[in-house]
């Protein structure tokens, strides 16, 4: 930071800000043993066709300390973020979802794809790729069987280095997902830029999509653009069946929300995949 701008800060350093401050080092303390002790773990949101029939999963982060109690990855991994400890706790969501993805295998259910998001700070590691590509092998983790959750902000923050990054994933066979898509600058260009699979739309867009014409207009928009380049289109913050059959009728391949399913622990999970199919689908019409 500039001089200037340390002064800057200075000035106006409240006592609002000192108490936020204090708060924030107890969480970055606290967070810094967190795996250690056990209080990390990875639930799951399923995804799924707007017939109900579950496509994958996406892997979400949950903390709950004995003191703070829950906290939620809005407030953690920015700083997580910032402080770089997101490089430890990103590398081990990646394995905790290797293992379980290896546990579900030999529990005898069908695999299924799951997401895992990777922040800034991961995007800017020169041998991300190549961590990856180790972890799935020490599991024997299909690469085709993980996305990688990325958002534009993320990826042009350091784009070099991170389009290399998402290149060589790609090459291995991972998927990449724009996540929060319809938020930031949206300039379009990195679709040519970089490997790019799927789209997810911003739930911002998907909220009022059944009573505002901006918002159907522009998911329709999204929709018609991923399939023309051959992208997956998925939905994320469905949460009532109105939402779900504006998006169904305007196509949208995949559903991501509390309508069809909150983010569950892997046994819940695992659960939601033996059935296969989760309550409040729309039924499937024509062949398919
Ligand atoms: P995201 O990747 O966009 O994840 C989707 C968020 O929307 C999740 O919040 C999910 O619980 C929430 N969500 C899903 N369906 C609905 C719905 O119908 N309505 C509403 N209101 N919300 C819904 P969550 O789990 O709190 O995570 C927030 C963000 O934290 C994520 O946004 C992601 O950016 C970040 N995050 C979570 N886990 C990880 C992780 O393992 N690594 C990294 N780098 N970031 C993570
Ligand atoms: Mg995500
Ligand atoms: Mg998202
Ligand atoms: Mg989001």
């Amino acid at each position: 930071r500039s001089k200037e701008g340390a002064e800057r800060l200075y000035q106006f350093y409240t006592p609002e800000m000192h108490a936020h401050s204090v708060e924030r080092l107890g969480i970055e303390t606290e967070l810094r043993r967190a795996i250690e002790r056990g209080q990390l773990e990875v639930h799951y949101q399923a995804k799924a066709k707007s017939c109900g029939t579950i496509t994958g999963a996406e892997a979400l982060l949950r903390w709950t300390h004995p003191v703070f109690g829950r906290v939620p990855p809005t407030q953690f991994i920015p700083i997580a973020e910032e402080n770089g400890l997101i490089l430890t706790i990103g590398a081990w969501v990646l394995q905790q979802v290797c293992r379980q993805m290896v546990q579900w295998k030999q529990d005898g259910l069908a695999p299924v794809k799951i997401a895992v998001n990777l922040s800034a700070h991961q995007l800017h590691q020169a041998d991300l790729a190549e961590r990856i590509q180790a972890m799935v092998g020490e599991y024997g983790v299909d690469p085709f069987l993980l996305e990688l959750e990325v958002t534009e902000s993320a990826v042009m923050s350091h784009a070099e280095r991170a389009i290399a990054t998402l290149e060589a994933l790609h090459r291995a066979g991972f998927s990449v997902a724009i996540d929060d898509f319809g938020t930031g600058y949206s300039s379009l260009s990195y679709l040519k830029k970089f490997p790019v699979d799927t789209l997810k739309i911003d739930r911002s867009f998907v909220h009022d999509i059944d009573v505002n014409p901006a918002s159907s207009e522009i998911v329709a928009a999204i929709v018609a653009l991923s399939h023309s380049l051959k992208l997956t289109v998925v939905a994320e913050g469905v949460e009532t069946a109105a939402q779900l059959a504006c998006l169904n009728a305007i196509g949208c391949d995949l559903i991501q929300g509390y309508h069809f399913a909150r983010p569950v622990d892997p046994a819940g999970f695992a659960d939601c995949l033996r059935l296969g199919r989760l309550p409040g689908g729309l039924p499937a019409v024509g062949v398919s």
